[in-house]
């Protein structure tokens, strides 16, 4: 990783800010704001379900083994008698909601992740941060990623035509190109080829436009085919800001989810409903993922530290009172 900042640049709280940054910070509040209500409203119109978060269960996503992890404390803590751990994402949730009362949803979602303090240099990871986190029953990998294309696509046709002037003040009006669809997609297993062990930092530098990356070795809910050993899950990369989207189609089979759990060393104790639930046929296949909000909008407003885009930034190694 190339070391951009230091403590000096990083993003400050709100009370250190000068005039200049405030006026810059509103900006992006408002380009926030838009890009909320213009997701929200496409999932909302083609018939998604909007459900509220949580942010304490039992049961949260693993994040293990994911290559691009690097978490140096998981949280935990008894209430009423049970362990419970801050959500790290909702994809159990996800998984079991889209099976049983909500076959088309999202969630704008809490993720708490305590990145180690080196990642602050990279202006791309904050604590914590928020997706909008979305699961489709019966759905394949083909019909996330045209309906993620249509929603970039849209957003962008929308902000150049009713964001110009803040997209201007933010001098990202001519970079933000419309996207041309359907994206490039790209095999994990050829950038590794042209780019080796740090393809994810050297494409992210490189590439212009959105691009999919495909078959990246993660969790054990993502979809694995066991005979050709390639994974049917994709990552939405965007220009600087690397990861803005990651998701798959989904395991739903007892037999694969316990043999997975089991080769990956996770804790079976903490997915017990899952697979109670996959054991007696309830787990039904999908597919999802989650967009990262802040990434996502950092791109759009050309933040230079995605905690830019946080009103009250969570800078990895840095804990402000607010
Ligand atoms: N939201 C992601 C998914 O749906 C999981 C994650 O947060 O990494 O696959
Ligand atoms: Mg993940």
């Amino acid at each position: 990783m190339i070391d951009q900042f230091n403590s000096s640049n990083f993003p400050k709280s709100l009370d250190k800010l000068t005039e200049s940054e405030i006026k810059r910070k509103a900006c992006i509040a408002k380009v926030m704001t838009y890009t909320l209500r213009n997701l929200t409203s496409q999932f909302v119109n083609n018939g998604f379900e909007w459900l509220l978060p949580v942010t304490l269960s039992q049961s949260t996503d693993p994040l293990w083994p994911d290559p691009g992890a690097s978490i140096e404390k998981r949280i935990e803590v008894d209430i009423y008698g049970k362990t419970v751990r801050t959500t790290a994402s909702m994809i159990i949730h996800k998984l079991i909601a889209s099976s049983t009362a909500y076959p088309k949803l999202f969630i704008l979602s809490p993720n708490i992740r305590i990145e180690k303090a080196e990642r602050a240099k990279t202006g791309m990871h904050i604590y914590e941060f928020s997706q909008l986190d979305f699961e489709i029953r019966d759905a394949s990998s083909k019909d996330v990623m045209v309906l993620v294309e249509d929603a970039i696509y849209n957003l962008v046709t929308s902000l150049h035509q009713d964001m110009k002037k803040e997209l201007i003040t933010l001098c990202t009006s001519d970079t933000i190109k419309i996207p041309k669809k359907p994206f490039k997609i790209f095999d994990r297993c050829d950038l590794e080829t042209e780019y080796g062990e740090n393809w994810e930092e050297k494409i992210s530098k490189e590439i212009t436009d959105p691009i999919w990356i495909t078959n990246i070795p993660r969790e054990f809910y993502d979809f694995e085919d066991f005979k050709t050993g390639k994974w049917d899950n994709y990552d939405l990369f965007l220009p600087k800001f690397g990861e803005t989207l990651s998701g798959a189609k989904r395991e739903w089979e007892y037999a694969k989810i316990i043999e997975k759990i089991e080769r990956d060393n996770v804790d079976k104790e903490n997915y017990k409903l899952l697979l109670q639930l996959s054991k007696e046929g309830k787990l039904k296949p999908s597919s999802g993922g989650g967009i990262g909000l802040e990434r996502l909008v950092s791109w759009i407003s050309g933040a230079k530290h995605i905690a830019e885009t946080q009103p009250f930034p969570r800078i990895p190694g840095i804990v402000h009172e607010l």
